[in-house]
Order: C-alpha cells, then structure tokens, then sequence
C-alpha cells in the first residue's frame, strides 16, 4: 500500500520570519524565502509533501494592500484542488487584517488556509519562527476520516490558532502577539496537538468555492477619544466617495449625547453612508439602548457591530461594498455572521 502524503502549498508573502539583518544598516529587509527553507531540514521530517511559492516581491505587511488579499485569494483558486491545505506566511503587524478578509473573499471554503509568521527572523538563535512554521503545516495537513480537520481561516501563533477574523495583534513583542478575546481558540499545541472541534466551523454540505475578487476601499475608522471636535467627524464623513465608517465607540457601544455630533452622524446615515458601532474595547461586544449614551444611535439605525474585531469590520465592509450589497440589506448582512466573525 503506497501511503498518499498531504499536499500543503506554503505561499510567503513577506514579515519577519523571513527577513534577514542588513549588516549595515542594521535594518530588517526581506530575503529569498526559498533559500532560507533550506537552512530548516525539520520540514523534510514533516509527513507531508510542500510546496512553495513567495511573492515576486515580499513585503512588510505595513504595505499590505486589498490587492494583495485578492492575490493571496487567486492562488489559493488557482492551486485549491492540487492542495490538500495552504499556509499564508506573512508578517504579524496586518496578518488580522489578511486573515479576516482572506475569510471573506474565500466563500465556501473547505481547506485549511493557516496565517503565520514570527516575532523574530527564522535564521535568529531565539527565533519563534520554527514552532509557528512546524506547527502551522501540521494543522493545515491535519486530517479526521480522510477529510480536512481545519476548514477555514485560521491564524496560529505560539501555540494556539485562532479563528483569523476573530483575531487582533495585541503585542509588539512578546512571542504571544495575538489574541482573539470573543472566541476560543480552536487549536492548542502541546505534547499533543489538541484540537477543540466544538469551535471550528462546522462541516457542511461541500459547496463549490467561491472566490470574491473585488474591495471596496472607499470606507474609514474614526476611533473616539473624549474631546474628539465636531471638525474631525465632520471632515471624516466629509471624505469624497466614502460608503462606510467604522465608528470605534467607548464599552458596550457609547458615544456622546451631544446634539451636534449625532445630528452630524444622522446626516450621513440619511445620505447613505453606513456608520457600524464597532467597541474600541478589546473583548466584549456592543449592546446599543443598554445606556443612554447609545439610544440615539440604535434609534438612527446605526448598524450593530456586536462583538465584531475592528479588523473583521473594517474587511467585511470593503467585502460587503465590494459584492455590491444592496442599501435595504446592508443592515441585516452586515449583522449576520458570514464566516463566524461574530455571535
Ligand atoms: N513589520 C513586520 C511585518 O508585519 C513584523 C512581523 O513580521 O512580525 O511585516
């Protein structure tokens, strides 16, 4: 009996764990990828066959661009029945941001697409590189009755992976750089890789693939601050083509009682824009009508961004635009879960 090996495609978009030091400079830039896999012989050890492929030019994910989430997405197509599972090499600063959208553009999905990166170059003595990497692939081969374990978006990172759309960078230099407040984590890696199938995305009745290709950018995120001026909403809901905001709001989804500032906002929602009351908390979720502070926003029909991340929010609106969502719907989409992002 030939014993068939797991086909996983490790695609590097650029980050840290790929970089090396400019001896120099003494500046992180980023490195031929490929070459650096072949310093780590623990991935010949692995039980499945890999293939690579990294961006003609990786980047920091500083420059990470919509187009870049719909390239992700494209390849992903292009190689979905030659894999048995994809992991996303990428850097940690926006991987929230590509997770969640990746969760958005991938309709249907029914393989194990794994974000990772590291804190540290996967050349550094000290790196974090190796685990997240290791680990990574043997989630994304991981399989239950010959069948896929995974089948979403996931981000793992020391240890644990996570719901992508459900997560948020929290540490800019602990190796526990991420967290997901509002949802448990679906896998934790120990002497054994234990995996919480009561949270991962049901298995349901295999749908073909569908790939959205289109963004919308033309959306904001204005965070309130106490002593924010009406100038700055104003001029934010000012922005020429702007469709969307992303209003990141005090607890439960507060914000001032001021006559101004809500009539400013009932103006907008009136000329069509779509406000979405988003906590600028990083766990919990938005009760609008709980305090008095957030009557007049439910009232002005302001949509409910429940315990949504900023980063899940902000993809789901460029998604949404992007997929032309009709205004009379809009409300109602957007407070249906799609891909899990939110209970
Ligand atoms: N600046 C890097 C990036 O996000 C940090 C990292 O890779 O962790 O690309």
């Amino acid at each position: 009996m030939t014993l068939v090996k797991t086909k996983i495609l490790l695609i590097y978009t650029g980050g840290t764990i790929g970089m090396v030091k400019d001896y120099d400079s003494g500046v992180l830039k980023a490195f031929d990828f490929t070459e650096l896999l072949k310093s780590i012989p623990e991935l010949y050890q692995l039980e499945c066959a890999i293939d690579t492929m990294t961006f003609d030019t990786p980047i920091d994910s500083s420059d990470m661009h919509p187009r870049d989430w719909v390239k992700i997405a494209s390849i992903i197509e292009e190689h979905y029945d030659s894999y048995d599972g994809f992991v996303v090499l990428h850097g940690s600063d926006t991987m929230s941001y590509t997770a969640s959208a990746l969760s958005f553009l991938l309709e249907n999905l029914d393989k194990p697409v794994i974000l990772t990166g590291s804190q540290l170059p996967i050349g550094d003595l000290r790196t974090d590189a190796k685990e997240n990497l290791i680990t990574s692939i043997q989630i994304a081969s991981l399989r239950v009755n010959s069948k896929p374990a995974v089948r979403e978006v996931g981000l793992y990172f020391e240890y644990k992976l996570y719901r992508g759309n459900r997560t948020t960078k929290i540490n800019a230099e602990h190796f526990q750089a991420f967290a997901s407040l509002n949802y448990p984590h679906l896998v934790e890696s120990g002497v054994y890789l234990n995996i919480y199938e009561e949270y991962l995305w049901p298995k349901k009745r295999v749908k073909k693939l569908i790939v959205h290709k289109q963004m919308d950018e033309n959306v904001a995120i204005l965070k309130l601050f106490p002593g924010i001026s009406l100038k700055v909403l104003e001029s934010v809901l000012c922005i020429k083509g702007l469709k969307a905001l992303v209003l990141e709001t005090y607890g439960s989804g507060n914000a001032p009682t001021d006559k101004k500032f809500l009539n400013l906002l009932k103006k907008a929602i009136d000329n069509g824009i779509h406000i979405i009351n988003v906590t600028q908390c990083s766990g919990g979720s938005v009760i609008m009508g709980q305090y008095e502070t957030s009557t007049a926003l439910k009232k002005m029909q302001v949509i409910n961004g429940k315990d949504i991340t900023t980063e899940a929010a902000i993809t789901k609106l460029m998604y949404m635009l992007g997929s032309e969502v009709s205004a009379k719907l809009f409300k109602t989409v957007f407070e249906t879960s799609l891909r899990g992002e939110m209970n």
